[in-house]
């Protein structure tokens, strides 16, 4: 008998028919003796529609009352779901977050959780009941109500899968498992069977939206075994653990894309020391993140620069920057946007020189120019024109040896984004 947590997204759970679907595939797992913490999603886009509502009355939500609001779309999914599992005839009841024990900071909107008090989890267990915990929400010290930020309910399910000590912790979604890159881009992208922690965390970081990064964050932290797996077939997903078995040539695991980026150029910068702080540390005061930096040779004194933010960031940024311009005395500041990062992501580069080399051949091959690069020890990114996005994830794909033969599997609405 193993102890498994199972959580489904809001698309797994969409309607009642799919909720059906979910409540029949908890009770086989049930039924083959196995002990069940199910975490669920809102259902669909209740999330997105809640938040529609709430911009319909007011410009600026209060934090507050929006995790109150946003925290229901969960309390439904749970209710639904346990009322599906009884039809079949087995236990079951629904815990909100704080139910469960989840307790988080005072932060709302995207509340770490601090810790996990799971006995009455563990108490119904054992009465042979079914446990459905809503995902995404916690409760603070205080008793107010937070949620953990988008795509949260992942982080949810993983955390509790440590804090109950499960045996795997198994996230049921509309794909297959990882793959090597979107399916919808590249008809050959292949399923992995592994991917270590730090390869998903990156490739979670630089866009792939089927876990969340925090999820995975805290399943490498706790060590949890984590399998990502469709809801729709029995196929055995991916598996996601410490170290993954690499398969021979295969130096890249994934391939990732970002729209979510902007590009902000300052151009004729004195070239004196503690102009890159100015900059930055005025950023950084305005919680604006900022992601790749570049900085061009200095020709008569000036430099110029360039580094990206996030879209949603970059009319503050533009403001951020304006403001410290008598400080820094630059002769100019542009934007762009329309751009995407495409990001390599393998643990196999350190020890294999040219991968970088090889992505900017590919890139240059197409006749594109690259924007703006980094690298870290397990990926290489580069930003570029998003007109040519495909064509570049699909050149990458090959070039890296990734194509398989058969089509993958595309599933249907993605589970977020
Ligand atoms: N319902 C929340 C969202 O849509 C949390 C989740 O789906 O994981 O972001
Ligand atoms: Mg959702």
């Amino acid at each position: 008998m193993a102890l498994i947590v199972m959580k489904f997204g809001g698309s797994s759970v969409g309607d009642a028919e799919r909720m059906k679907r979910v409540a029949n595939r908890v009770v086989q797992t049930k039924r083959e003796g196995h002990q069940c913490v199910v975490v669920v999603s809102a259902m669909g886009d209740t999330t997105d529609d809640l938040i529609d509502l709430a911009n319909q009355l007011t410009e600026q939500a209060p934090a507050r009352e929006m995790d109150m609001l946003l925290s229901t779309g969960e309390q439904v999914s749970v209710a639904l779901l346990s009322m599906a599992i009884q039809q079949f005839g087995e236990q079951a009841v629904s815990f909100t977050g704080w139910q469960a024990g989840i307790h988080t900071e005072e932060v709302h909107s995207k509340a770490r959780i601090t810790d996990i008090q799971p006995a009455r989890i563990h108490r119904a267990l054992e009465g042979g009941s079914i446990v459905i915990v809503a995902g995404f929400q916690g409760m603070t010290a205080s008793g107010e109500i937070t949620t953990l930020g988008r795509g949260g309910s992942d982080t949810t399910a993983v955390a509790l899968a440590a804090a109950i000590e499960a045996d795997v912790c198994e996230i049921f979604t509309d794909v297959d498992g990882i793959y090597s890159t979107d399916p919808r881009i590249v008809k050959v992208a292949r399923k992995l069977q592994e991917i270590s922690y730090d390869e998903m965390l990156e490739l979670a970081n630089l866009g792939a939206a089927v876990l969340h990064p925090r999820a995975v964050e805290y399943a490498k932290h706790y060590n949890v075994k984590l399998v990502v797996r469709s809801s729709f077939n029995q196929n055995p997903g991916t598996l996601v653990k410490e170290e993954a078995t690499m398969e021979q040539g295969i130096v890249v695991s994934g391939i990732a894309y970002d729209k979510n980026v902007a590009r902000i150029s300052l151009l004729g910068v004195p070239d004196k020391p503690g102009q890159l702080a100015t900059v930055f540390g005025a950023l950084a005061t305005e919680q604006i993140d900022v992601d790749l930096i570049v900085q061009s040779g200095v020709i008569g004194g000036l430099a110029d620069f360039s580094f990206t933010v996030s879209l949603g960031d970059l009319q503050k940024a533009l403001q951020v920057i304006e403001a410290i311009k008598p400080k820094v005395e630059f002769r100019a500041a542009t934007s762009e946007t329309d751009l995407v990062k495409i990001s390599i992501v393998g643990a196999g580069m350190v020890s294999n020189p040219g991968v970088a080399a090889k992505m900017f051949e590919t890139i240059s091959a197409l006749g594109i120019s690259i924007q703006l690069v980094s690298t870290s020890e397990i990926k290489v990114s580069c930003v570029i024109d998003i007109a040519r996005q495909n064509d570049v994830v699909r050149a990458l794909h090959t070039a890296y040896g990734l194509d398989t033969s058969e089509q993958a599997f595309v599933g249907g609405p993605q589970d977020r984004r």
